[in-house]
């Protein structure tokens, strides 16, 4: 066990307030006795794979590149990049244009030490916990085998644990499993310095069943059963020095399904629709993008617009991409949300929706966009590197966990953008306890009577989004 090693457990789409006493008893102890960072966000778009990215990187979609779950990159030059595929992924890796940021699989092998990944979630997920283990024969656990685990951890897994469960939801044998693989198998063999630990629920049966089934509530508890068995071992001294636990988003309720995916007129351009779309326009000119935001603004689909002028400018009536911190050349001329309700005073897992694009039934969980259910994780550590039952007011989001790990390990931050955490760190270094100053920024913009608004907090001189809504001829109506 070397100084600082995290083992980092993820919670897939489980929303900041229903990681409840009731709900997850043993996920709610370790925030109340650990540090709690009551003010953690995701980043936007609020997609699996870009928040994936975005921990493992420290930074922001602008800066890594992963802009979207699906996109057009150069590589796919006939059809969309899809981050859930391997082949996808592999494809845009061999061109050098997967990642423009170095990832932590590869902060640890320049600092000598070892990481670990333990994944129930989507082969491209899994693949950017860390995106070159196999090039650096960092062991990976994959549900779905090769070429997405390490092969020879795999055969090791299965001769000890026999076949790996169906996936079905609640996915909650699947999360024994894992466990039983991390505790049972990896940190016996590797004894990583870092160490990925993935449940896909509740994402998996939110987006099945709803933000508030029953069967979503038995999948945290599930979750919550097996964070048990992980914190028994670790209590008993087995493992890593500190854990994080995280949510990468969370989810609202999709209320309605748009009628079609061809929302977009195809003389304006590629599109890629979802919950965050993104349009890739044949003119790219000011007057243009000013012409398709005009046209977006009109429609009863639409949320938030981000499009930026050539001079770095928003375009009138959307807000600039940096604004969401997602400005990166491989990324949309325009991007846009589909319409969800207004999250800027009431919001709760009863009460927020949104339009969606495809995936799932009426009533079943989404997220994507920037609404407050969406935006707010999860977010506790506990362990020698960190304040005992600290509440941790300061706003903070995916970006910052990695140059905290980093940190608590001594070790560079070189590449990342995110803030430690050092408010909640415990330890001799005259930075630690010391709280960030934070101001608050609402942007606007306004079109055609489409009224738009996101909230920013300035942390540390760092742009971080509280959430956003739409109002005016753009409001919610059901
Ligand atoms: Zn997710």
């Amino acid at each position: 066990m070397s100084t600082g090693s995290t083992l980092l457990v993820t919670f897939d789409g489980l929303r900041r307030d229903r990681a409840t006493a009731d709900l997850m008893p043993n996920l709610d102890r370790f925030m109340r006795e650990g540090s709690n960072f009551i003010n953690s966000r995701s980043v936007f778009p609020s997609e699996t794979r870009v928040a994936v990215t975005s921990t493992m990187t420290g930074c922001p979609p602008g800066s890594h590149g992963v802009v979207a779950n699906q996109f057009i990159h150069p590589v796919r030059a006939d059809g969309l990049f899809r981050t859930a595929e391997w082949d996808d992924l592999e494809l845009a890796a061999q061109a050098g244009q997967l990642l423009d940021r170095p990832t932590m699989g590869q902060h640890m092998a320049k600092a000598g030490r070892t990481m670990a990944v333990v994944s129930t979630a989507t082969k491209g997920a899994s693949r950017m916990m860390n995106s070159s283990a196999h090039a650096l024969s960092q062991p990976v656990f994959s549900m779905h085998g090769t070429p997405v685990s390490s092969q020879d951890l795999h055969q090791q897994v299965l001769t000890r644990f026999g076949e790996i469960p169906a996936a079905e939801a609640p996915n909650t044998a699947r999360m024994t499993y894992a466990t039983d693989v991390l505790i049972g198998l990896v940190y016996d063999t590797y004894d990583p310095d870092f160490c990925v630990y993935w449940m896909n629920d509740p994402d998996m049966s939110s987006h099945a069943f709803g933000v508030t089934a029953a069967q979503t509530a038995q999948a945290q508890k599930g979750c919550d059963d097996n964070f048990g068995r992980i914190l028994d071992w670790w209590r008993a001294g087995n493992g890593p020095e500190n854990i994080i636990v995280m949510s990468d988003h969370g989810q609202i309720t999709g209320q309605r399904q748009l009628a079609n995916l061809d929302i977009i007129p195809a003389e304006f351009g590629r599109a890629s629709i979802g919950s965050f779309s993104g349009l890739y326009l044949h003119d790219t000119s000011d007057q243009n993008k000013q012409e398709v935001v005009d046209w977006l603004t009109r429609q009863d689909f639409c949320g938030l617009v981000f499009a930026t002028a050539a001079n770095g400018a928003p375009i009138a009536g959307a807000l600039p991409w940096s604004a969401v911190r997602n400005n990166h050349a491989r990324g949309a001329d325009i991007g846009f949300t589909l319409r969800a309700t207004d999250c800027s005073k009431n919001y709760g897992p009863d009460i927020d929706a949104c339009i969606f694009a495809a995936w799932i039934s009426p009533g079943g969980g989404m997220h994507g966009g920037l609404n407050k259910g969406e935006l707010s994780t999860v977010l506790a550590a506990q362990g020698p590197a960190y304040r005992s039952g600290f509440t941790a007011e300061a706003p903070c989001w995916l970006p910052d966990i990695l140059p905290t790990v980093l940190t608590t390990m001594g070790l560079p931050l070189d590449g990342t953008e995110g803030r430690p955490l050092v408010e909640a760190l415990a330890g001799a270094d005259p930075r630690f306890g010391l709280v960030p100053p934070v101001e608050t920024r609402l942007l606007h913009a306004e079109c055609n009577g489409h009224e738009q608004y996101l909230r920013q907090w300035i942390v540390d001189g760092q742009t971080i989004v509280d959430c956003g809504w739409t109002a005016g001829t753009g409001a919610w109506s059901q």
